[in-house]
C-alpha cells in the first residue's frame, strides 16, 4: 500500500503511525465549462499531477519535485480515457483500505476539500446511481458483517449527520424542525477521556443499509430545508457523517463471559467551497473578513499547515484546533489517533486555474502530516485476562511451597488475595460496563423504531405516486435540488414568512418573503398562484402582478432566492396521451440552471437599469468631487495671491525706506564735512552696505512678483484641466442617460448572474433596514477607473441618511454584514 507504516506494540496496543493519504481528483468539464472552448488545464500520468497557467504558459508540477508526490491522482475527466477513475475505482483505493482499518480497530477519517462545484459532494454522497463513498462505504459495512460468523464477534453501528454552518452545529437527524422552524444549534463539548464531542447530537442505531439510506434521505433532506426554507449556503458548510463501530468478541475465561470491545469511529467529511478562503488567504486585508466568513476551513488550513511544519522538523508545535469548531472535533483525526485520508477535487477549467493551484498547494501540505493511530482496545477485558493468567501462576508456585517453605507459601497466599481482591473491582467495574452497554443497546434499539415511525411520518420513505400537484424546489447546489416536495391540496395553499404562529401551509423564512406572500389556488385540477401586495413572485422569470394560471414545468420563484418548479402530474398524463408515443420536445432539463438564466434575461432590462442608475450615480459623485476641488485650487489661488501681493507691497516699503535712509545718510554726511575724513571708511563701507540691500531688496520684489505670476499660471492649468474634466464627466452622464431612455444597450455592463444575486442582497439589506428602523441606506456602487473610465470593482455604498455620511463596503464583507443582520432580523 502507499501508506508508510509502521506497526508497533506500544503498551501492549497496536499503535500505528502513517502518514495523511491524499489524493487529487479532476472532474469533467460543465456545460458551462464546456462552452468555453479549451483543453482541460490539468494533466495526470500515474500519481502526478501538473496544471497549466493558460494566461502566463507557466507549467507547475506537482511531481518533479522528488520528495513529493501525491499518493493517488484520480483522472474522471473523460470516461473514455484507459485510467478513468470511476466512482467504484476511487471508492475501492481511497475508502476500501480504511474500512479495513476500521475493521482492525482504528478510527479513520476522509475529507473532501475544493472549491464549490469541483466535485466533493459528487465524491462523498454521488447522485443517483453514480454512488459516493458514502453509501458505497454503509453498504460494503453491513455486506461484510452479514459474512461474518456472528456467534464470534457482535457489530453495533450508530450514525449522526450534522453540519458545520457559521461555526453553528446543526443537527441533520432530528425531524422537529420541520419547514419553517428555527433549527437549535449545538454545542462543542470536551469529554475527559474520550475528547470533544458535539453536545445533545442525534446517535442512530442502523442495522442494515437501508436503515442508513432512510437517515441519509432525511439529513440531506434537513440541508435542503435549511438552504430552502432559511436561505443557507451549502457551499459555506461543512457536513459530518460519522459512524461508529463497535465490536464486541465474547471470550470465556474460565467459563466466564469475558466481553472484549473494540470501537472505532469513521468520519467522513465534505468540506465548504475552499474559494471562500484562497482569497481571504492571498489579500491581508480580507483576511478579516473572510475569517468570520469561513472560520473552520481557515483554521483547518492553520491547523494542517501546522502539523505539516511540525512532522517535518520534528518540533512540538502549538496547534490551533480549538480555534474553530470543526478542528476542534477533527482533532483527533487530523494529527491525532486517526488514519486520514484527504481528497482534493479540483475542476479541468482554465477559469479555475488559480483556485485549482490553490487546492493543490494546500494538498500539497496535507501530505506530509504523520498520525499516530491505535486500536481502540477495551481494557477491562484484558486486564481480567492477565490478573487471572497472574494468579494461576501464583497458584503453581504456591503449590510447590507447600510443604517445603511455610514462609513463603504465607506470602504467596497474601499476594494471591491481594490480586483476587483487584480481580473482583475489575469484574465489579467490567459487569458496570456490560450492563451500561446493554442499556445502551436496549434503548437505542427502542428509540430505532420509533424513530422509523417518525420517518414516515415527516414523509421521507413516501413514494412518488401522488397525483397532487406539487412545487419541488431548485438549488444553485445539484445535492440540495428536487429534495423537498410541497404538495398544493385541493383548495387554497397558502405561502407566507415563518413565525412561531403563522397558519400558512408553506411557511419559508427570508427577508424577501412577506408575512402573507401569495396563494396557490386548485380547484379541479387547474392551479393558479395570486401574488399578494408588494410581495414579488416570479412564474417563468418575470414578476407577476395578476393571478397566475400554472403549467407542468413552470417555474416559480418567492421574494428572489427561493426557487422552485412546478409538477402537474395529471396534466403530464393529459399531455402525453394525445401525442401517442410522439416525445415532446424539450429545451433542456427545467431545473435550477435554467430557472436562473431564465429570471436573469427577463430582469435584464431592471438590472440594466439599476447598474446604470448605480453608475451614473457614482458619475454623479465624481462631478461633484471635481467640483470640489476646483473650488478648492481657486480659494487656494486667491489667498495665496493675497499673500504675494501683501509681501510685494511690504517688500517694496522696505526698498522706499532703505531710499530714505540713504538720503538723510548722504544729508548727515554734508552736515558733518568736518568729520568726513575720520568717518570716511566707515562712510564707504555703510554706502556699499546700503546699496546692497537696496539691491537685494529690489531682487526680492521682483522674485516674488514673478513666482506670483507662476502661481497663477499653474492654478489657471489646474482649473482648465478640472473643468475639461467636469465636461467629460458631464457629456458621459448625459450619455448614459440618453442610452437609457432609447433601450441603446452598447455599453459593456457587468451584468451576470453575481449581478442579479447582489441586487437581491441589496434589496435584503434595505427591506431590514427599513423594518428595523435604521437611517442606512444601502447602493449597488460601481469603482470607476478614473484614467480608463471603466468599471474596476463593484462595491457597496452604505449611506447614513440621518447624518449624511457615506462608507464603502467590500462585496464579501457586504455579504458577511448581511449575513449577521439577518441573524439578528430572525
Ligand atoms: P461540490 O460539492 O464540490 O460543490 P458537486 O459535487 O456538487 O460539487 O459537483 C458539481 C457538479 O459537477 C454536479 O452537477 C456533479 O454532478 C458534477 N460532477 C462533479 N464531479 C463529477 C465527476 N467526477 N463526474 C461527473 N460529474 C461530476
Ligand atoms: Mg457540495
Amino acid at each position: 500500500t502507499a501508506t508508510d507504516s509502521s506497526s508497533t506494540k506500544k503498551d501492549g496496543f497496536k499503535v500505528e503511525s502513517s502518514k495523511v493519504i491524499v489524493a487529487v481528483r479532476v472532474r469533467p468539464f460543465s456545460n458551462r465549462e464546456k462552452n468555453e472552448n479549451s483543453l482541460p488545464v490539468i494533466s495526470m500520468s500515474g500519481s502526478e499531477t501538473a496544471i497549466q497557467n493558460p494566461a502566463t504558459n507557466q507549467v507547475y508540477s506537482f511531481s518533479y519535485d522528488f520528495s513529493f508526490c501525491y499518493d493517488f491522482s484520480f483522472w474522471s475527466f473523460d470516461k473514455s480515457h484507459p485510467n478513468f477513475a470511476s466512482q467504484e475505482i476511487i471508492y475501492k483505493t481511497l475508502a476500501v483500505p480504511l474500512l479495513e482499518r476500521a475493521f482492525e480497530g482504528y478510527n479513520t477519517c476522509l475529507f473532501a476539500y475544493g472549491q464549490t462545484g469541483s466535485g466533493k459532494s459528487y465524491t462523498m454522497m454521488g447522485f443517483d446511481e453514480d454512488q459516493g463513498i458514502i453509501p458505497r462505504l454503509c453498504e460494503d459495512i453491513f455486506t461484510q458483517i452479514a459474512q461474518m460468523d456472528k456467534q464470534q464477534v457482535l457489530y453495533h453501528l450508530e450514525m449522526s449527520f450534522f453540519e458545520v454552518y457559521n461555526e453553528k452545529i446543526h443537527d441533520l437527524l432530528v425531524f422537529k424542525a420541520e419547514s419553517g422552524q428555527k433549527r437549535q444549534p449545538l454545542r462543542v463539548r470536551e469529554h475527559p477521556v474520550l475528547g470533544p464531542y458535539v453536545e445533545g447530537l442525534t446517535v442512530n442505531v442502523v442495522s442494515s443499509y437501508s436503515d442508513v439510506q432512510s437517515w441519509l434521505e432525511l439529513g440531506n433532506k434537513q440541508r435542503a430545508t435549511a438552504a430552502t426554507v432559511m436561505n443557507d449556503k451549502s457551499s459555506r458548510s461543512h457536513s459530518v457523517f460519522t459512524l461508529v463501530m463497535t465490536q464486541t468478541k465474547v471470550e470465556f475465561v474460565d467459563e466466564e463471559q469475558c466481553d472484549h470491545r473494540l470501537t472505532s469511529h469513521i468520519n467522513l467529511i465534505d468540506l465548504a467551497g475552499s474559494e471562500c478562503c484562497s482569497t481571504a488567504q492571498t489579500t491581508g486585508e480580507r483576511l478579516k473578513e473572510g475569517a468570520s466568513i469561513n472560520k473552520s476551513l481557515l483554521t483547518l488550513g492553520k491547523v494542517i499547515s501546522a502539523l505539516s511544519k511540525q512532522s517535518q522538523n520534528g518540533k512540538k508545535t502549538f496547534i490551533p484546533y480549538r480555534e474553530s469548531v470543526l478542528t476542534w472535533l477533527l482533532k483527533e483525526s487530523l494529527g491525532g489517533n486517526s488514519q486520514t485520508a484527504m481528497i482534493a477535487t479540483v475542476s479541468p477549467a482554465a477559469s479555475s486555474t488559480e483556485e485549482t493551484l490553490s487546492t493543490l498547494r494546500y494538498a500539497k501540505q496535507a501530505c506530509s502530516i504523520i498520525n499516530i493511530a491505535k486500536v481502540n482496545e477495551d481494557v477491562n477485558a484484558k486486564l481480567i485476562k492477565e490478573l487471572k493468567a497472574e494468579i494461576e501462576k501464583l497458584k503453581a508456585a504456591q503449590k510447590s511451597t507447600l510443604n517445603t517453605d511455610p514462609e513463603k507459601y504465607r506470602r504467596y497466599l497474601q499476594e494471591i488475595t491481594s490480586l483476587r481482591i483487584k480481580l473482583h473491582q475489575q469484574e465489579r467495574d467490567m459487569a458496570e460496563m456490560q450492563r451500561a452497554w446493554k442499556e445502551k443497546f436496549e434503548q437505542a434499539e427502542k428509540r430505532k423504531l420509533e424513530d422509523i415511525k417518525e420517518l414516515q411520518k415527516a414523509g421521507i420513505a413516501f413514494k412518488m405516486d401522488n397525483h397532487l400537484p406539487n412545487l419541488v424546489n431548485l438549488n444553485e447546489d445539484p445535492q440540495l435540488s428536487e429534495v423537498l416536495l410541497y404538495m398544493l391540496k385541493e383548495g387554497e395553499t397558502s405561502v407566507g414568512r415563518y413565525t412561531p404562529n403563522s397558519k400558512h401551509d408553506i411557511q419559508l423564512s427570508g427577508v424577501l418573503i412577506a408575512d402573507d406572500h401569495c396563494v396557490i389556488k386548485n380547484t379541479v385540477g387547474k392551479v393558479s398562484i395570486i401574488p399578494l401586495k408588494e410581495a414579488k413572485t416570479y412564474v417563468n422569470g418575470k414578476c407577476i402582478l395578476e393571478p397566475t394560471v400554472l403549467h407542468h414545468g413552470d417555474r416559480v420563484i418567492l421574494g428572489g432566492d427561493h426557487y422552485f418548479r412546478f409538477n402537474h402530474p395529471v396534466e403530464v398524463q393529459k399531455l402525453e396521451r394525445p401525442s401517442c408515443g410522439i416525445t415532446i420536445l424539450h429545451d433542456g432539463p427545467k431545473d435550477f440552471e435554467f430557472a436562473k438564466n431564465e429570471l436573469l434575461i427577463a430582469q435584464r432590462t431592471q438590472l440594466e437599469s439599476e447598474i446604470e442608475e448605480a453608475r451614473l450615480k457614482a458619475k454623479e459623485e465624481m462631478m461633484q468631487s471635481v467640483q470640489i476641488a476646483k473650488e478648492m485650487v481657486q480659494q487656494e489661488l486667491t489667498s495665496q495671491k493675497e499673500a504675494y501681493e501683501s509681501k510685494i507691497k511690504s517688500l517694496e516699503a522696505e526698498v522706499r525706506e532703505e531710499s530714505r535712509k540713504k538720503q538723510i545718510q548722504e544729508l548727515n554726511n554734508q552736515k558733518a564735512a568736518t568729520k568726513i575724513q575720520e568717518l570716511e571708511k566707515a562712510k564707504q563701507n555703510l554706502e556699499l552696505e546700503l546699496h546692497f540691500n537696496k539691491k537685494r531688496l529690489e531682487m526680492e520684489t521682483l522674485a516674488t512678483k514673478q513666482a506670483l505670476e507662476d502661481h497663477t499660471i499653474r492654478h489657471t492649468k489646474i482649473l482648465e484641466a478640472l473643468e475639461a474634466e467636469k465636461q467629460k464627466i458631464a457629456e458621459e452622464i448625459h450619455t448614459l442617460q440618453r442610452n437609457r431612455g432609447s433601450g441603446n444597450k452598447t455599453m459593456t455592463i457587468p451584468l451576470n448572474w453575481n449581478s442579479l444575486k447582489l441586487s437581491v442582497m441589496i434589496k435584503e439589506a434595505n427591506t431590514i433596514s427599513k423594518e428595523l428602523g435604521k437611517n442606512t441606506i444601502f447602493y449597488r456602487h460601481d469603482k470607476i477607473d478614473e484614467r480608463t473610465g471603466t468599471v474596476s470593482s463593484v462595491q457597496v455604498q452604505v449611506r447614513n441618511i440621518k447624518l449624511g455620511i457615506a462608507t464603502f463596503w467590500s462585496l464579501e464583507k457586504f455579504e458577511c454584514k448581511l449575513a449577521a443582520m439577518k441573524e439578528l432580523y430572525e
